[in-house]
């Protein structure tokens, strides 16, 4: 297992502005842009560290873990904070069992916009750096609370979607499974069946996650020498607690992130800038 030394990292002086901040205390390290801020902060710390000396192919067992940030980049709809799609949208009409139970066309209906919305999105360069990740090295799991289908258009070919898929369908009587990326998708009742409507294959609210898919992205999770969190809030539970699993077995662990979160502290190195310009560091060297 790769252990980077948060402490005694190279320390020359970048043009690309960057800074480490090192807290004694805590043994954290925050990187972002620089600001004025900075002088402040290189004169207290006397610690001018270069970008990151994190990169993911020095490590073997590797975790995306991504929310909602990462696609922010592609012009995706997010759901909470500002312009979220649930300040317009009561989810208790349109994304929960008992909505769908009582009008699921009315749900179809909400959920063929959210379909026509994203489908004009694509994945951006953050998304195409994890594909390439997968592509390239050994073990490279993602772990993803988005239900957008970035990931996989970029490129990636696994990825544990603890929240499910806009793209994926399911009949709740006979066990029947759609995957396209139609816009809208029509075919609302099940052809196999014809009993029900096929339902989307996402955790609405009230839902519970998928056991098997939670078992899958936390046996990932443990085994990981390095974890990045991208673009996540760290407010969904239970997603919000995973990257817990890896700290506990001492995988180092990045934040990625341009505002700190409520769970940053758990992070060893915080990089506040967006998913493209953290990968474009973290990975570099990879094909
Ligand atoms: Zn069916």
């Amino acid at each position: 297992m790769t252990r980077v030394d948060l402490a005694n990292g190279p320390s020359t002086d970048n043009e690309n502005i960057h800074i480490w901040r090192l807290r004694p205390s805590s043994g954290m390290v925050v990187a972002g842009p620089r600001t004025e801020d900075c002088s402040a902060c290189e004169d207290r710390h006397g610690l001018v560290m270069d970008n990151t000396h994190i990169r993911v192919r020095d490590f073997e067992h590797i975790v995306f873990f991504t929310g909602a940030g990462l696609s922010a980049e592609s012009g995706v709809p997010t759901y909470r904070g500002q312009g979220g799609i649930w300040k317009e949208y009561d989810y208790e009409r349109y994304a929960c069992q008992a909505a769908f139970d009582r009008d699921p066309e009315a749900v179809w209906e909400f959920h063929n916009f959210r379909r026509e919305l994203v489908g004009k999105c694509t994945y951006n360069a953050a998304h195409k750096w994890i594909a390439r990740c997968q592509a390239s090295l050994p073990d490279v799991a993602i772990v993803s609370q988005n239900i957008d289908g970035m990931h996989q258009l970029a490129g990636a070919t696994r990825v544990h979607e603890l929240h499910g898929s806009l793209w994926k369908t399911r009949c709740d009587g006979c066990g029947a499974r759609t995957d396209d990326r139609d816009a809208p998708f029509d075919n609302l009742r099940c052809r196999t069946c014809s009993l029900r409507y096929m339902r989307a294959d996402i955790v609405w609210f009230g839902d519970s996650l998928d056991e098997r898919v939670i078992a899958q992205a936390v046996s990932a999770i443990e085994k990981c020498d390095l974890l990045i969190s991208i673009g996540t809030s760290g407010v969904v539970y239970p997603a919000a607690q995973m990257p817990l699993y890896a700290k506990q077995t001492g995988a180092t662990l990045v934040e990625v992130n341009p505002e700190p979160t409520v769970v940053s502290q758990v992070f060893d190195v915080q990089l506040r800038m967006t998913a493209t310009q953290a990968l474009d560091l973290l990975c570099e060297g990879v094909e």
